[in-house]
């Protein structure tokens, strides 16, 4: 068991990174970051911060010489790097495997595939011949996607034919710099669900409230719970969720983001090997947040309740590239049931997420009015 006073090391210094410092920080253990951005949103709650790019190895044997475990926050953190890290003898959990498949598209589809876990159809994509190929076997609508570098969205173009499938893939090749790409069938979801799942190394795994989830262009926008879905669905998806646990050997707090089909059935869309922006509800509406079962599972503690409070609505706040104040603050707050989490970026620059709201009421509904209600009054300036 690594114990309070123990330094956990976090790579990576964003926001899932300074909520998971809170977390540790409150129940006495200290923490380092590493982040090419001084003063990061979780520097600013960290004992202290290796400034330093992701891919210096240097920096990260400093970060891990002045800390008794690893975790990463960011799932681009360079694998050469964890896995450097894990010869010499340190434990980075969730470890290297985890995070070397769900960079990869390919290899995540791939990985899910092979282990029966239903995935969309996909094809590999290297040259203008595989888009033949793939139009064939899969046909529209699809989706395009870069291999690697690929969160909120980025790097995927939604095609309906052969022109904008050729287009698409001039456009990613280039933004990926040739590198492979991923034909993926467009699911006709009916909703979008986020599982929260921690893992302890001996094997044992809870999972927290399911979420749904809406996205507006490919970010997400609000997450409800209890989500509307049916208790087949509910089993279903959190078998899932312990069953990649297990194959991918995980410790720690990971999301498994998935689609509901209209006839019940479920398929996963991504992994995220670190606490995910669905989970953040657990911050206001658990007994314990997804950061501190993160802290727990890694640090071998007892795993605590994921028991719900209360119906929960979370709306993320993102920058609009008109200013860096937060304006309509003190409307908004008056609902006295908003909470407010903002997460110290200077630069409120457009799409970035730069805080949420959470709302607690007696139904996902009222929550939800509420949230929105809140959300409707703020701006950047
Ligand atoms: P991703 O970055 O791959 O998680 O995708 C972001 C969002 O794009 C997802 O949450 C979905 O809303 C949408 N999306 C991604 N892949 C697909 C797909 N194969 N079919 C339908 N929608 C998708």
């Amino acid at each position: 068991m690594i114990l309070p006073r123990s330094t956990i090391g976090v790579l990576g210094g964003g926001q899932l990174g300074r909520m998971f410092a809170m977390e540790a920080k409150r129940m006495g253990y200290r923490v380092w970051t590493l982040d090419p951005e001084p003063d990061s949103p979780c520097g600013q709650i960290a004992d202290g911060q290796v400034q330093a790019l992701f891919d210096d190895l240097d920096a990260a044997q400093e970060l891990a010489d002045r800390s008794d475990i690893l975790t990463y926050e960011f799932e681009n953190i360079v694998v050469a790097v964890v896995e450097a890290l894990e010869r010499g003898g340190k434990q980075v959990s969730p470890g290297s495997l985890a995070l070397k498949i769900a960079q990869n598209r390919l290899l995540e589809k791939e990985f899910l595939r092979d282990h029966q876990i239903p995935v969309t159809d996909f094809y590999k994509i290297q040259s203008l011949q595989d888009i033949d190929a793939a139009r064939e076997k899969i046909g529209f609508p699809s989706v395009l996607k870069t291999i690697f570098g690929g969160y909120d969205g980025k790097g995927q173009i939604v095609i309906q034919n052969q022109k904008e499938a050729e287009d698409a893939f001039q456009v990613l090749e280039e933004i990926s710099g040739g590198k492979t790409l991923v034909w993926e069938k467009y699911v006709p979801f009916v909703k979008e669900l986020g599982v929260i799942c921690s893992r302890k190394k001996a094997g044992e795994a809870v999972t927290f409230p399911i979420s749904e989830n809406t996205h507006r262009e490919n970010i997400l926008h609000l997450s409800l719970v209890p989500a509307r879905i049916t208790q087949e669905v509910e089993a279903r998806l959190i078998e899932i969720a312990k069953a990649i646990a297990g194959a991918l050997n995980i410790v720690g707090t990971f999301c498994v983001e998935t689609f509901l089909l209209k006839d019940g059935s479920v398929m996963v869309n991504e992994i995220a090997p670190r606490p995910h922006n669905c989970g953040h509800y657990t911050l206001d509406a658990c007994v314990t947040s997804q950061f501190e079962q993160q802290l727990r599972a890694i640090c071998d503690l007892p795993l605590g309740s994921t028991r719900l409070l209360s119906p929960v609505a979370m709306v993320n706040l993102l920058g609009e590239g008109t200013g860096n104040d937060l304006i309509g603050l003190e409307e908004a707050l008056r609902d006295p049931h908003v909470k407010l989490h903002l997460y110290g970026k200077k630069e409120a620059k457009a799409k970035r997420k730069m805080g949420h709201l959470t709302v607690l009421a007696e139904t996902v509904e009222e929550a939800l009015d509420r949230v929105l209600s809140a959300h409707k009054k703020l701006r950047w300036g």
